[in-house]
């Protein structure tokens, strides 16, 4: 099928962005910005390649907070008349550029403000070398239009080539073919020949080294953490060697990783080439690495076949998901997929419990309209989205799943879907017309209705039985320090931890933790966890432990859950507000913005 006949024509309108494609639409860009530490300010100019496809007199972009200071038509740079719309909440404001029936290149010459969301800028106390500044972006979901004047919808696709200026000691790297020296100059050049989404836009800038792992795979970070993350992803040419096995051939050329400071508010971000990873997976185990096989696993489902719309959000995420454990089984065994899935089944049940099993949020697809995507994008895309394509597989079996998905890899390879046209393609390639299999299936049960079908399957997995035996021989008696734990991953800790009732003695909490010294753990899973339950049960011996986490550690996923745990409470909410003050300058715009909300 063609980029017309998918993309363009048939994409649904994405009511998260002003842009209008299916009249004028942008096909590439050069981007030349210069990045400012001292003023916190990246400007220059944005150049768009467009095809004018109604040959009409407007083409529209997303901006939120930028200054636009003049805009031009052609390689000659005419200038040309534009205007800023309304503001809306979350949108920004439509960047409208007159332009001729004939123009097919436009240049917006901006500078971003104090409101550029995407943009963390840290100081150089908040890395690990702690001597000079750092610098980086997180443009998913409608963010890239806070530094970058852009049609921001995921259903329109561009390339991209870049010219970044950052300071002399510094060095800058894309979400494109990268530098893996620092030069003298400060002045970096890339060059993304892959069509991508506008949320996969990312710029990173600092004091980094590079360390290859393969031939095609390497990471990025800062000199003071690079032999740790060597080590800890020592298995990434594995999980590609995998992935390959599993759906084909990877698109992207080189598949790198930069190790972020903790401050990022992400596990990972899936930037084509150069996947951005919060530093909390240095478990020096490597037993968090699951989420680098997520990652990659988005090279396929989410960059290289992307949701149109964020209502469409699960099939990057559910896909990937699935994708991630497969991966995962291929390289560790079944038993230790089995643990991730029912890890993933908990957080699934929880996220029920949480909107309620009929919030119309627990369909798998969404309606977003007039909210902010990033804050209605929970576990059910993740999660539902995994088990609904494991319930596919069972009822086809996993050949013949395979095949299904590998072709619908290579239908959909850079181009943008969404959920009507992934059913279509189930109904023709998968089920045609087998009414037995389409009831099995139950695409109106997993897609459109709200909670968990009924006749869902549950995980279970042989590995956490153990840990629930040994769980229930402490609940009769048995001393801690007595109990089998030899050879537990971090996911069995986890699982044992997730398994300790809501309420406990302070002399339950110190046996504990004195046997497994979990208010020390090195691993992140591991104390987010513990601290729901001495956040819980008032076990002060570990307050030091939680307000050192809480202000060094950025990730959403953690912190929101412990902020929630803390104001169940007036006393609680009191100290929360306490770190949250002083913690605040280390997390990202992603985070405080739903903090922000929880602690008010
Ligand atoms: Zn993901």
């Amino acid at each position: 099928m063609t980029t017309e006949q998918l993309g363009i024509a048939q994409a649904p309108s994405d009511v998260h962005s002003y842009a209008k494609p299916a009249e004028a639409v942008a096909r590439h860009l050069d981007l030349d910005i210069a990045v400012d530490f001292d003023k916190k300010v990246i400007s220059g100019k944005a150049s768009y390649q467009i095809e004018n496809l109604a040959k009409g007199n407007q083409i529209i972009f997303d901006t939120r907070g930028l200054n636009i200071e003049q805009v031009y038509l052609g390689k000659e740079q005419t200038p040309t008349t534009f205007r800023l719309g309304d503001e809306k909440k979350f949108l920004g404001k439509p960047l409208i550029v007159d332009i001729k029936p004939e123009t097919d290149y436009v240049t917006i010459q901006y500078s971003t403000t104090a409101n550029a969301d995407a943009l963390q800028w840290l100081n150089p106390q908040q890395t690990a070398g702690k001597k000079h500044p750092f610098l980086f972006t997180q443009s998913q979901a409608i963010l890239a239009r806070t530094w970058i004047p852009i049609q921001d919808s995921p259903g329109i696709r561009i390339t991209y080539s870049a010219k970044v200026q950052v300071p002399k000691e510094l060095m800058a790297v894309m979400s494109a073919e990268n530098p893996q020296q620092k030069n003298n100059t400060g002045s970096y050049t890339f060059e993304m020949r892959q069509a991508i989404p506008s949320y996969l836009m990312a710029l990173s800038v600092g004091d980094m080294v590079f360390k290859p792992i393969g031939s095609q795979t390497g990471i990025y970070a800062e000199p003071a953490t690079i032999d740790a993350a060597v080590y800890e992803f020592a298995e990434m040419d594995k999980m590609l060697v995998a992935a390959e096995k599993l759906y084909g051939k990877y698109r992207w050329d080189r598949y790198d990783l930069l190790v972020l400071p903790p401050s990022f508010p992400f596990g990972g971000m899936e930037n084509p080439r150069l996947t951005f990873v919060t530093p909390t997976v240095l478990a020096k185990d490597r037993s968090l690495t699951s989420l680098i096989a997520h990652e990659l696993a988005h090279s396929w489902s989410g960059n290289l076949v992307t949701n149109g719309t964020w209502d469409d959000f699960w099939l990057n995420e559910g896909f990937t998901v699935y994708f991630e454990r497969r991966i995962m089984e291929e390289i560790y065994g079944k038993d230790y997929a089995d643990m991730l899935n029912v890890l993933g089944y908990q957080d699934l049940e929880h996220t029920l419990e949480e909107l309620g099993s009929n919030s119309d949020d627990t369909r798998l697809k969404l309606d977003l309209e007039g909210r902010d995507p990033d804050e209605g994008l929970t576990d059910i895309a993740y999660e539902k989205g995994n088990f609904f394509l494991q319930n596919i597989e069972r009822a086809v079996g996993r050949e013949r799943f395979d095949q299904f998905l590998n072709k619908y890899f290579q239908t959909f390879a850079f181009k943008s879907t969404n959920t009507d046209l992934f059913l279509d393609f189930l109904r023709t390639e998968l089920i045609k017309g087998d009414e037995q299999l389409a009831e099995q299936i139950n695409i109106e049960g997993w897609v459109y209705t709200p909670g968990l079908p009924d006749d869902h399957k549950k995980p279970t997995s042989s590995r956490f039985a153990q840990v629930a035996a040994a769980f229930n021989s402490w609940k009769s008696g048995k001393p801690a320090n007595q109990l089998q734990t030899k050879d537990w991953s971090s996911h069995e800790w986890l699982h044992f931890i997730r398994l300790l009732p809501e309420q406990m003695s302070q002399q339950q909490m110190a046996e504990l933790d004195k046997a497994f010294g979990f208010s020390n753990s090195g691993n992140s899973e591991v104390l987010a966890a513990w601290f729901i339950h001495t956040i819980r049960n008032n076990y002060t011996a570990a307050d030091k432990a939680l307000d050192k986490f809480l202000t060094s550690v950025g990730r959403r996923k953690f912190l929101v859950p412990l902020y929630k745990a803390l104001i169940t409470t007036p006393t609680g909410k009191k100290k929360a507000q306490e770190i949250y003050v002083r913690a605040k300058p280390n997390y990202h715009a992603v985070s405080t913005n739903t903090l922000d909300a929880l602690l008010k």
